[in-house]
């Protein structure tokens, strides 16, 4: 019980104790900007935000103007809450073309963004204290949103050696009390893709496990960097491997657009009740207060699900950034798409090795922000100029703390 000076004072005390424990995060952006400001901008490598640096695909602008400059009749009214027909279908003949899975508008719920579809898909499944198996290293996100709905989280480690889901650790964190697991790939923080073994060896195990629990466990997956995948291989499209799917994704980076908030949730057509399952979405959408996603944005994303910004430049700054990294001495599992390095911290102390980086214009986030002290994060969804310009700082950090 909270004494009575605690509860009069005037925000929740949940959300008090949230800005307290994420406070060091907070003081390092401060810090970074204050060398921002000191050194100006392009002497400051700054690693720490996963917002694109490339602009929107050409066809973006051109639906864009031709949108201003041929308005529909209301076409800024409200809508129907799951968001446009023509969108969803859209969007379905999408998943359908890459997976081979017969999916249409009535499984697509458009939302504001896949940080809304998360929301949306955890307020519709979870009751009160259900668990959801989130896996280390994670999106930090994903613990905030479980406890948004009621529910708690569950930490189960990925494989260190590859930052592949490790099936037997899940199967042993499942309870009677599993609700759903949180799946990521390609991966923030570490730019794992997950393989076709891995996906299929998930959905047989899950298969298995609600059959002896006789429940239905979720499996959302979040895959706003779906297309961002390298070295020519594709995302395997989780619907094909795994029953009880819920897709959660964005257009944030694949279409750079992440400050138009516009994604959309797909349920698996062979899922448990997926009517209902589609009808709690619905509504769910509606009562988070979203109530649908940005209009404009529906009908523009829905002539753009065959472009994507280009992920070469992306798979280039991964191989500067990696062949660099490794020859100087740091362990990093090497991505297979998105837009992020996980190396392990060549300090014990990750807080402190990115506050040495800081002292040569680096700007990282320690993996304590992930649940994985040991390890930090690098963002490079920056311009080729901050990495190539950052290559002596990284030479230089090396050197002082002893790796090269
Ligand atoms: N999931 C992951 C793993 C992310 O990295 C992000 C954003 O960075 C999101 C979800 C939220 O994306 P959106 O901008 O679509 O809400």
């Amino acid at each position: 019980m909270f004494n009575i000076e605690e509860q009069t004072m005037s925000i929740s005390l949940k959300v008090r104790g949230a800005i307290e424990r994420s406070s060091w995060i907070r003081r390092m952006f401060e810090e970074g900007a204050a060398l921002i400001a000191e050194y100006g901008a392009e002497n400051v490598y700054d690693f720490t935000l996963g917002n694109p640096s490339v602009e929107p695909p050409a066809a973006f602008r051109r639906e864009l103007r031709r949108m201003a400059e041929k308005p529909d009749l209301g076409m800024h009214r409200y809508m129907n809450n799951a968001g446009y027909e023509e969108t969803r279908a859209s969007v379905a003949r999408h998943i359908e073309e890459t997976s081979g899975i017969p999916v249409n508008s009535k499984h697509i719920v458009m939302t504001c963004g896949a940080g809304g579809a998360l929301n949306v898909t955890l307020k519709t499944i979870l009751n009160p204290g259900e668990e959801v198996i989130i896996l280390t290293p994670f999106f930090v996100e994903y613990k905030f949103y479980a406890d948004n709905h009621g529910g708690t989280t569950k930490e189960v480690w990925t494989n260190p050696e590859t930052f592949q889901p490790d099936i037997a650790a899940i199967e042993a964190a499942i309870t009677h009390n599993t609700r759903a697991i949180i799946i990521n790939s390609p991966n923030n923080p570490t730019g794992a893709v997950y393989s076709a073994e891995t996906l299929t060896a998930l959905g047989r195990m899950l298969d298995r496990k609600q059959g002896e629990l006789g429940s239905t466990i979720y499996t959302i997956s979040d895959e706003p960097y779906a297309r961002l995948a390298f070295d020519g291989n594709s995302v395997p499209p989780v619907f094909r491997y795994i029953r009880n799917a819920v897709l959660v994704t964005s257009h944030s980076k694949d279409l750079a657009l992440p400050g138009e908030r516009i994604g959309y949730l797909a349920a698996n057509p062979s899922m448990d009740d997926v009517a209902l399952f589609m009808e709690g979405a619905v509504f769910c959408n509606r009562v988070l207060g979203f109530v649908n996603a940005p209009a404009l944005m529906q009908r523009l994303v829905a002539k753009l699900q065959s472009e994507s910004v280009d992920v070469t430049e992306y798979q280039e700054k991964r191989d500067i950034l990696y062949n660099h990294l490794t020859g100087l001495g740091f362990e990093v599992v090497k991505p297979g798409g998105g837009f992020y390095f996980f190396p392990k911290s060549p300090m014990d102390d990750d807080v402190e090795f990115v506050r040495q980086a800081q002292k040569h214009n680096i700007l990282l986030v320690p993996g304590s922000g992930f649940g994985a002290p040991g390890y930090f994060r690098i963002a490079y969804c920056v311009e080729m100029g901050i990495i190539e310009r950052s290559l002596p700082a990284w030479e230089k950090l090396a050197k002082d703390i002893g790796l090269a």
